[in-house]
């Protein structure tokens, strides 16, 4: 019998393997983004020592754990600070971007450089609480992949917090896929989906977005998100413009479906009405010239419209090829053992 073609297919090359789930000797990385945090960093550091205490993490089942820091190009003594603290033997390791990148790169930057079993990605300033973390946990022991912090109830800056709830709900009517409210990039990952992420190979990255659509288990945490430990947000306008926008036009070309068929139906009216215009003419006594006159850009218009519909068509196809997904994601293969080489009788 020819075995050859079962263990080409048994590979499970770009599915790494789930760490056991009642395994004590899971590493955790925990990934924080940091710009000009300066205010904030003593508070985190001790918070994190606190919640991530060795006999914590021993009742927990971890073996170690670790803080990805990712410096987006702080201008005050962030980097310094966070540097001296790393020399002094806080678990944690420093990755210094060139620039301010904004918060989604640096959280790209945070999960390509953690290698635990498990990834937690975490804001600096302690509105993603870290013992939520352990919440987050007991659902992957329980079986999920992905489990996420979802805001029971949110403070801070009212016109911010509006524009939030709208912008979650707006993005979620838009997404194709299934997009949860009120989440955003704070959450505890199995490496396959860390490794799964890594594989999207865009670069206008919404994260909580992949996150969503690379799939695997996913469960919510409910959690109280608290006001900004010290410190003022970092999210100006213009970076929170940004993160919306490019959350909606990264998860949806639906924007672009509605003006092609805005345009569709536009260019279908313009000719019904000419229709409507030649046959009444008489009836309505238009005169000859005018009658021409709006043939003639009716016509025009219809034309445009129609391109423009053909266009929309290929713009919006040519857009998601260049984000360059792979059309589908294993999770894991499910196949008869191999039998063995037969044993000698
Ligand atoms: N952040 C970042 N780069 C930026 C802006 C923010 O790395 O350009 C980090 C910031 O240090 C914090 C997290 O992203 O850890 C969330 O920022 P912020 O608290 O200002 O956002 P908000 O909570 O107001 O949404
Ligand atoms: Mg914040």
């Amino acid at each position: 019998l020819d075995t050859s073609a079962g263990s080409a297919l048994s590979s499970s090359e770009g599915v790494p393997d789930s760490a056991a789930r009642d395994s004590r000797q899971l590493t955790l990385d925990i990934v924080i983004p940091v710009f000009n945090e300066e205010e904030v960093i003593h508070l985190l550091l001790e918070r994190l020592a606190q919640v991530f205490a060795p006999d914590v993490l021993a009742a927990q089942g971890v073996a170690s754990v670790r803080w990805v820091l990712v410096d987006d190009g702080s201008s005050d003594a962030t980097a310094r600070l966070l540097a001296e603290r790393i020399r002094e033997g806080v678990p944690a390791r420093l990755i210094r971007l060139s620039r301010n990148f904004g918060h989604q790169g640096a959280v790209c930057a945070g999960l390509d450089f953690a290698d635990a079993d498990l990834v937690a990605v975490m804001d600096a300033d302690l509105q993603d609480p870290p013992e939520v973390v352990w919440r987050m946990l007991q659902a992957w022991r329980e079986g999920a992949d992905v489990a996420f912090g979802q805001r029971r109830r949110r403070k801070g800056n009212v016109v911010k917090r509006v524009g939030y709830w709208g912008f979650y709900r707006l993005v979620a009517l838009l997404s194709e896929i299934d997009l949860p409210l009120d989440t955003g990039d704070f959450c505890l990952m199995d490496r396959r989906v860390v490794a799964a992420m890594r594989r999207l190979p865009e670069n206008l990255r919404f994260s909580r977005g992949l996150r969503a659509w690379v799939g695997f288990q996913q469960v919510a945490v409910e959690f109280d998100r608290p006001a900004r430990a010290a410190g003022e947000p970092k999210y100006t306008w213009k970076k929170l413009y940004r993160l919306a926008t490019d959350g909606i036009a990264s998860m949806s070309t639906r924007p672009l479906q509605a003006a092609q068929f805005g345009s569709f139906f536009f260019g279908l009216l313009t000719v019904m009405f000419l229709f409507l215009l030649l046959g009444f003419s008489q009836e309505l006594g238009v005169p000859r010239p005018l009658l021409f006159l709006y043939a003639l850009v009716a016509t025009g218009n219809a034309v445009l419209s129609f391109c423009l519909y053909i266009l929309g068509a290929y713009v919006g196809r040519t857009y998601l090829e260049v984000k360059g997904r792979p059309p589908y994601l294993v999770m894991e293969f499910v196949e008869p053992r191999r039998p063995g080489p037969p044993s000698p009788a």
